[in-house]
């Protein structure tokens, strides 16, 4: 049984049957997000030959109004244009469906599984409800940034500007979204006597928190990728990352904060290797786009929270402090210096990596 987001809202529900409401209304505003997300990249197009998602691509021919209901367009024997009986584009039949699919995910992982629930991170009241919605406007940008990525190898800033400024607007007004604060001082712990240190104006000033957290993340997100961007093109000679990714990433750490922004560059990579791999076999596409690399990171991140932030490998002495957890990386200099060279030496292995993956020879269609 799937809970409400909230005990406001569990009093309410207690059959077994209402929980699967909420389900069935997510996946439907997912795909309602994702046809909203289909008609903006095609608005957002730089090809002219582009129509609306009320028109047929190849003819122009105006669809009957019940075709603007998402999902429905594709009733089978239904989905040609009745002109030129070309069917519907099925990517974006898919991506309405994959939409869908991820608010439940998302949902199902955020509120079941309580992955962004960490001990020094407690959202009072509503916050939790906000936060959520928060990260699902982030998702709608991710995949609309995906889907245009993926069809024009380029990231528009009509998605990332207005994107960044929800982030960090947003962030501000509600003071209490972030997933792990702006700063923690892991050198004051000590364990069974106090915990990791949390400077006292963040909890007198959330405001002011939740503006500095979204600035910190906006500029860490774009400043990394800008000189992950300069030092690939120096050391391949090609641009491997585009001024989109900068901005994008900039947008994602305006949502997430500067410490998920380092994790999802080094995870980006992985993502980059298993999705391309797959990808150039099936498709024979030589080249594809980084941006859906570091959108697919940023949602494992974020699902996949909790388990990243409090992983650790245990001291073998009773009560000591771990002997190493990711966590405390990002609390003091050195942690960060340590960090800053794993980056580097992950950066290095996707440029070498990256070189091989050309190298594999695919069979042309
Ligand atoms: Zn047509």
């Amino acid at each position: 049984m799937i809970p409400f987001a909230s005990e406001h809202l569990n009093r309410y529900l207690s059959s077994d049957l209402l929980p699967l409401i909420p389900l069935g209304i997510l996946f439907v505003l997912g795909a309602i997000a994702g046809q909203g997300v289909n008609a903006w990249v095609r608005r957002m197009s730089l090809k002219p030959s582009i129509q609306p998602l009320s028109r047929c691509q190849t003819c122009g021919e105006r669809f009957p109004r019940w075709k603007l209901i998402p999902l429905l367009r594709w009733i089978p024997l239904q989905n040609r244009c009745r002109k030129c009986l070309i069917s519907l584009p099925r990517s974006e039949f898919l991506l309405e469906l994959a939409t869908g699919g991820l608010f439940i995910l998302f949902y199902f992982m955020v509120v079941q599984e309580r992955c962004l629930e960490i001990p020094a991170v407690v959202p009072p009241g509503f916050m939790f409800e906000w936060r959520l919605l928060y990260h699902y406007l982030l998702l709608i940008l991710l995949v609309a940034a995906t889907s245009i990525d993926f069809r024009e190898y380029l990231i528009p800033d009509q998605i990332t500007m207005p994107g960044m400024l929800i982030g960090v607007v947003g962030a501000t007004i509600a003071g209490q979204l972030q997933i792990v604060h702006v700063w923690v001082d892991w050198n004051q712990a000590i364990p069974g006597l106090s915990g990791p240190y949390i400077p006292e104006w963040i909890k007198v000033h959330s405001h002011w928190h939740g503006l500095a957290w979204s600035l910190a993340g906006l500029i860490a997100g774009g400043g990394l990728t800008w000189v992950l961007r300069l030092v690939s093109s120096v050391l391949l000679g090609q641009e491997a990352l585009g001024f989109g990714d900068v901005t994008l990433m900039a947008m994602i750490g305006s949502f997430v904060g500067w410490q998920p922004i380092l994790l999802i560059l080094l995870l980006a990579p992985l993502c980059g290797l298993l999705i391309g791999f797959v990808s150039r076999m099936v498709t024979g596409k030589t080249y594809l786009p980084y941006g859906p690399y570091l959108c697919a990171a940023t949602l494992i991140v974020l699902m996949g929270w909790k388990w990243i932030w409090l992983a650790e490998w245990p001291s073998t002495v009773a009560g000591a402090p771990p002997e190493f957890s990711i966590r405390h990386l990002f609390g003091d200099a050195l942690g960060l210096a340590i960090l800053a060279g794993i980056a580097l030496g992950a950066l290095i292995l996707m440029l070498l990596l990256l070189r091989g993956y050309r190298a594999i020879p695919v069979k042309r269609r």
